[in-house]
């Protein structure tokens, strides 16, 4: 499949990004428009456009996607006070660009329900 997403272009270092991670199957970057004092984005390195299209085989790279949300938190000084992870899916889900991504949000108290 062919990337042509904004977060494709940022793994391939065709546009720059803000970089707080890396390891060879994750990249994590600030949020350029960020809706909380600290709004980073984590993706996987592989192209997975929605969380409905992972499939069993995405298993334990999802499940390293959300450790290193929150091995960031820790870095960042998020985790005593807590944050929230996100992952919009689709239209309804509020998704803009589809390469997966988890949005990590902190630095103040977050509202629910979300609208
Ligand atoms: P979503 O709406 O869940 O697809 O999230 C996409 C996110 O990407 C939004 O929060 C945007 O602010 C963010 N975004 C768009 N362009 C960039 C960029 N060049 N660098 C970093 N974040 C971006």
């Amino acid at each position: 499949m062919n990337n042509d997403t904004l977060f494709g272009r940022i793994l391939r270092g065709e546009i720059p990004c803000d970089k707080v991670f890396e390891d060879d199957q994750v990249l994590a970057f600030r949020d350029i428009n960020p809706a909380a004092p600290a709004h980073i984005l984590v993706i996987p390195k592989k192209y997975i456009p929605t969380i409905d299209a992972a499939g069993p085989e995405d298993a334990e790279l999802l499940g390293r996607l959300m450790l290193a949300a929150a091995e960031i938190a820790r870095q960042q000084g998020l985790a005593a006070q807590g944050y929230r992870l996100v992952i919009n899916c689709k239209d309804h889900g509020g998704q803009t660009v589809y390469h997966l991504h988890l949005h990590l949000l902190g630095g103040r108290a977050l509202g629910w329900p979300p609208g």
